[in-house]
């Protein structure tokens, strides 16, 4: 095995002259036939962390568990559909993740709606949905469900979105579980507890679980333990069991062979062993567990593929190499300073030859993929791939520029499928009337 396989998807291999192979496809000619940039997910990486994760919770944790994916992710319909025939629950955040959920088959009772900011139309579609959980953001928000279910005369099952004042190591926009974060109740002054109050008195509102979601991209269990210890510490001061205790997602990848691997076993130990530890100390029944992965399930499977344009020499004398993509449908990097690696798809273990940046095609200087890595000679015409790109990439892509969202293919067990087909320059509809909301 080549080192940088660990950052592809577990299906990587080599064609017989060394060229890039993923569940046995050939790279190069998947992105002949369906054009550059192009994202292919891999079917087998997709079921292997979520099953790793399943018989993780199995033998960690003896009460009863669930993991919902986080949709915000990367939840193209049929991708949908895929996580569901996996068994996956789901958290979604919009009508556009609800109305995707159901599509797919999810049941509403494995659906929870999140965000600090729900309309009334998502709170209503969540309730007429079933969804087994709105999650609570704020004491203003608590009103206004409890004024929308006893207008509807329809109960609403709730958890309360916790912030527990834990600080952790990621970026500062993926950071939300420290105090000053704008998600959930905070617990020192007192919401907290004044929230788990309201919602136990309310005739419409079941109160059935406490959430806290810390961050994303996190290398370090510790925080999950602390968090696990300050929702369990609210519960008793207010005299409440909570029947269900969500730890939320967060649990990081690595991007590049710089980053440590990140197994799931220690995220899931100090999880289930923390809100085991807690709940037998206080001889209360154990709650059902729930975590929320997003990036952990959806990065690893997926893989970028681009084709070099123009090629030239910076003032520093370094390479800048453009990519046929580039912000549109990758923004991590200009948000958040993302590190990324590549490969050349025909010579995926060719040595490098020199410090190459490689840019994007948008009009923005910030539209760099990967600044300043080792790379092979690249000429017009030659195919790079990046892996770990399935997560918060097509999902927070844009028409910038009025690009086109590239084609997104699923790869398993020797077929294609499409997860989304490439955009057209007439359907990115800027020109259309102006219609008011219905
Ligand atoms: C984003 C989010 C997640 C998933 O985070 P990942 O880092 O992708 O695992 C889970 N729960 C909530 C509430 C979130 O907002």
């Amino acid at each position: 095995m080549h080192p940088i396989d660990r950052l592809f998807p577990v299906s990587v291999g080599r064609g017989p002259r060394g060229e890039l192979t993923l569940a046995g496809q050939d790279v190069a000619a998947l992105a002949q036939n369906w054009g550059t940039p192009l994202y292919l997910y891999d079917g087998a990486t997709l079921r292997q962390e979520v099953q790793t994760l399943q018989t993780l919770l199995k033998t960690q944790y003896p009460g009863v568990w669930e993991i919902t994916y986080a949709a915000k992710a990367y939840f193209a319909l049929n991708f949908a559909r895929k996580l569901h025939e996996i068994g996956l629950g789901v958290d979604v955040v919009s009508l556009g993740e609800l109305y995707n959920a159901r599509q797919a088959g999810f049941q509403g009772e494995r659906v929870h709606l999140h965000g600090n900011n729900k309309s009334e139309d998502e709170l209503m579609a969540a309730l007429k949905f079933g969804a087994h959980a709105i999650v609570v953001d704020s004491l203003e928000e608590l009103a206004f469900l409890e004024s929308i279910t006893a207008r509807e005369q329809i109960q609403a099952a709730i958890w309360l979105r916790i912030t527990p004042g834990v600080n952790v190591a990621t970026h500062p926009s993926i950071q939300t579980g420290h105090a000053a974060s704008k998600f959930g109740f905070l617990m020192e002054d007192g919401q907290a507890a004044e929230g788990i109050h309201r919602a136990r008195a309310s005739r419409w509102l079941k109160l059935i679980g406490l959430h806290a979601h810390l961050g994303s991209q996190l290398f370090d269990a510790e925080p999950y333990r602390e968090a696990a210890s300050r929702l369990t510490e609210l519960a008793e001061g207010v005299d409440y069991i909570p029947a269900e205790i969500s730890l939320g997602g967060g649990w990081g990848v690595p991007y590049t062979l710089d980053d440590a691997e990140n197994p799931l076993e220690p995220w899931v130990s100090a999880a289930a062993g923390a809100v085991r530890t807690e709940f037998e100390r206080r001889n209360w029944p154990l709650p059902k567990l729930v975590l929320e992965p997003g990036r952990r399930i959806a990065a690893r499977a997926g893989v970028a593929v681009y084709t070099v344009g123009t090629s030239k020499t910076a003032s520093d004398g370094s390479t800048i190499v453009a990519l046929d993509g580039g912000m549109a449908d990758n923004p991590r990097p200009a948000l958040y300073q993302s590190r990324y690696t590549a490969v050349r798809v025909d010579r995926p273990d060719a040595e490098p030859v020199r410090e190459t940046t490689l840019v994007g095609k948008y009009c923005e200087s910030g539209d760099q993929l990967i600044r300043k890595i080792d790379m092979p000679e690249l000429k017009r015409g030659d195919r790079v791939a990046i892996p770990v790109s399935g997560a918060y990439q097509i999902s927070m892509s844009s028409n910038y520029n009025l690009a086109q969202r590239p084609a997104v293919l699923w790869l398993d067990e020797g077929r294609v499928e499409v997860l989304q087909a490439r955009e057209k320059p007439g359907e990115m509809r800027y020109w259309s009337e102006a219609s008011p909301a219905e």
